[in-house]
């Protein structure tokens, strides 16, 4: 069966020069894509913009509007990170209706899995503020899709972008139905994301955060998944898992220090890609939320979709990293005391 991926030029349109997140990140990746014959292997899913009941089943009115008439009217500023210009609402809509219909098709049987290549990216925007880079929750929105228009009981989503989803989790903070799983460098931007963090009332436990100290490297993600992530999908027993992948963990990002090299991002995107097989009839879908050096997104994004494609190659020119250290047992045994594992 086939893999699936979005794009659509307007989401190269919400653009400024400079930013770190910026147009020139899709156009590496979809160069990358052409040039390694990997584009040709995929089905298009379409974009289309995000209803105004699918985006308000995670954010208020009143911001959605603020949005709408601050790109509108030309652009601006939303907080001291996150740009818009005439062209973002709509990039931001498509954003998240693109990724939706993805899953969906997913979920239908019609794709296998895939990957959502969109910008702006989704996973810092609140229910009411734009926050890092981000406007809507891109995947937050296809989750509570996937349960209230799809019917799926149990969604969960694996955010191992360097950032903690900050915004992932205070849309779905009590919400039962979808398990969070964030890594994330900590203390680190936004600031959120401690162990201590589990989720609220009938959601208690549903939230996953593993915040980790500067150079875990390959062999600490490792150490991390077995013990702590990968048993709690399986207890979990996902319908569906999303996976918000950014590519700021890698030791050549600028922005953070995690220094995983692109054969562990490799590993992780196999093992949840085995873990789907094993738990939900393979339905994955990943969306694009950081990654700044394109040297790293390009290919990264490229092996992602060779483990969807079930090609067991993948390519790591950049290899690892000098300085990545890996002792992550502390934190193994203080996840597994607070997650009851
Ligand atoms: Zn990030």
């Amino acid at each position: 069966m086939p893999t699936g991926y979005v794009f659509d030029e307007i989401f190269t349109r919400h653009n400024f020069p400079g930013h770190p997140e910026n147009a020139s990140r899709l156009m590496a990746v979809m160069s990358y894509l052409d040039e390694n014959g990997i584009l040709s292997e995929l089905t298009l899913v379409p974009s289309r913009p995000a209803t105004r009941e699918e985006l308000e089943s995670c954010h208020r009115g009143g911001y959605i509007d603020f949005v709408e008439e601050v790109s509108r009217t030309g652009g601006g500023m939303l907080d001291p990170d996150t740009y818009t210009n005439q062209f973002s609402y709509e990039a931001a809509l498509c954003a998240a209706g693109g990724l939706i219909d993805l899953t969906a098709a997913v979920v239908s049987g019609h794709l296998d899995n895939g990957f959502a290549l969109v910008r702006p990216p989704g996973h810092h925007a609140t229910p009411e503020r734009a926050m890092g880079f981000c406007l809507f929750g891109n995947v937050a929105i296809a989750a509570r899709s996937a349960c209230r228009a799809m019917g799926l009981k149990r969604v969960a989503i694996v955010d191992f972008d360097v950032h903690h989803g900050n915004g992932t989790q205070a849309i779905l903070n009590d919400d039962p139905a979808v398990l969070f799983i964030s890594t994330h460098q900590y203390p680190f931007y936004p600031g959120t994301g401690d162990l201590t963090e589990t989720g609220i009332d009938e959601a208690k436990g549903t939230k996953v955060n593993i915040p980790l100290r500067a150079k875990t490297g390959d062999e600490g993600f490792k150490h991390l998944f077995h013990e702590v992530v990968f048993p709690i999908l399986r207890r979990f027993k996902p319908e569906l898992m999303l996976v918000s992948i950014g590519f700021d963990c890698h030791w050549k990002d600028p922005l953070a220090n995690i220094e995983l090299s692109l054969t562990g991002y490799h590993w992780l995107c196999q093992s949840l890609s085995d873990l789907a097989a094993e738990l939900c009839k393979g339905r994955i879908v990943f969306t694009l939320e950081g990654g700044y050096d394109l040297e790293v997104l390009a290919p990264g994004v490229g092996n992602v979709f060779r483990v969807l494609l079930g090609d067991p190659d993948f390519h790591d020119d950049l290899g690892e990293s000098f300085w990545a250290e890996a002792d992550v047992s502390r934190l193994v045994s203080d996840l597994k005391r607070i997650h009851d594992l």
